[in-house]
């Protein structure tokens, strides 16, 4: 088994990465422009530069085995360049497919997975073709999105232009705005020989457009649309011929049917309990599927709950300025597992941390999820 893996992204998706991959007896290497991120700090060398960097690049390759990324907007390019000398996995072509809102929707319909009704809008010729039934809609730049930012919502087609312009008529993916009984998420692991695992389907709740809680198993989804999540998430990783760990977001309509709503091809927020209420978690997963080791079926050993902790919980609400928050309280609960990424300076929306609650049964990881989020100064969910 060769000794080195690396990372290309230093946020805390690669910081947990390198954790799992340092358990396994890994050397590990991170390249990020901040050679004070996340992960740099966890991992064993850190490089400092930017992703498109051609010496950045070169050093990386020279000091490892094989590279993957915990970040969707690492150049394809870079990803290319890179997989000319060692094995890099996802595939830069399976990441830039990710990259880009329609590209991943097209991606979804070629493997007959439905997705949500949309139109693209690149040209002013665009907006006067929009079909009125996508209004209301929401509208979101084709690259370069997360946690709701590059969104805006549009009430009616009139409105459409402004809108398209507020997000600097860059190409842009119009969406109907659905209602939604629940968001589910699907991570997968799928390697080179085409073995495909799953974790169990996560239920998430998005707050402003950023993940909030994470609950599994799902507990208002019935067990056949769950499986029909995992069926879809799983023929999207077959047609890309993936290898590597792919998150697949859903939406789940009234009627209770499916549709993706996006992908991830790495870790995903909404498996982060995974570390701690699976015997193998997304981490692992993704050094498994790196390394070309065996895939085996996580099993989920405890009910979880996982709350984000993003950087507004270090501030008073009542602006009353900077605090820290009740830490003590939320470790004197039990079954709680606090992370932190290490990241020096809180913002609201940040994702600074999350925390993990397991328990025996599911009510009770739910009501003591409840307790620490009250604790903390989370809305109950
Ligand atoms: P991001 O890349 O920021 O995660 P998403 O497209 O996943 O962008 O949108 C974030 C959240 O906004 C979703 O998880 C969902 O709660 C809400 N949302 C996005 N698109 C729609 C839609 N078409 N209809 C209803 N809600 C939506
Ligand atoms: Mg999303």
């Amino acid at each position: 088994m060769a000794a080195e893996r690396d990372v290309t992204g230093g946020g805390q998706l690669g910081r947990m990465f390198v954790h799992a991959a340092q358990r396994m007896g890994y050397r590990t290497v991170v390249l990020d422009p901040d050679a004070a991120s996340p992960a740099a700090m966890a991992a064993d060398h850190a490089i400092a530069g930017a992703y498109g960097d051609a010496e950045a690049l070169a050093a990386l390759a020279r000091e490892c085995d094989a590279i993957t990324t915990e970040f969707e907007n690492v150049p394809a390019a870079s990803l290319r360049t890179l997989a000319a000398s060692r094995p890099v996995a996802p595939a830069a072509d399976a990441v830039a497919v990710c990259q880009h809102r329609a590209l991943e929707k097209r991606a979804f319909a070629d493997a007959g997975v439905a997705c949500v009704p949309h139109a693209r809008i690149e040209s002013a010729a665009d907006l006067d073709a929009v079909d009125p039934a996508l209004l209301p809609g929401i509208l979101k730049t084709s690259r370069l999105g997360y946690d709701g930012k590059g969104q805006v919502a549009v009430a009616t087609l009139h409105a459409l232009p402004a809108a398209w312009q507020r997000l600097g008529g860059v190409p842009c993916v119009l969406e109907r705005r659905l209602a939604l009984r629940a968001e589910l998420s699907v991570i997968v692991a799928r390697g080179a020989d085409g073995r495909c695992v799953h974790l169990p389907v996560q239920q998430n709740l998005h707050r402003d457009g950023i993940l909030a809680v994470t609950q599994v198993p799902a507990p208002g989804v019935a067990p056949e649309v769950a499986e029909r999540a995992v069926a879809d998430a799983m023929r999207v990783a077959a047609r890309l011929g993936y290898v590597g760990v792919l998150c697949v977001e859903f939406f789940v309509l009234d009627d209770g049917s499916l549709v993706a709503n996006e992908m991830a091809p790495r870790p995903h927020n909404s498996g982060h309990y995974s570390i701690d209420a699976c015997d193998v978690s997304q981490f692992e997963l993704q050094v498994r599927t790196l390394a070309g080791l065996p895939l085996v079926a996580p099993r989920l050993h405890s009910p979880a709950v996982m709350l984000n902790l993003l950087g507004d919980l270090w501030f008073d609400p009542a602006g009353a300025g900077p605090r820290i928050p009740d830490w003590d309280g939320v470790l004197a609960l039990p079954g709680a597992r606090l992370h932190l990424y290490g990241k020096a300076e809180p913002r609201p929306g940040r994702k600074m941390g999350h925390l993990t609650v397991t328990a025996a049964d599911a009510a009770t990881a739910r009501r003591i999820a409840l307790q620490a989020g009250e604790r903390l100064g989370l809305a109950p969910f």
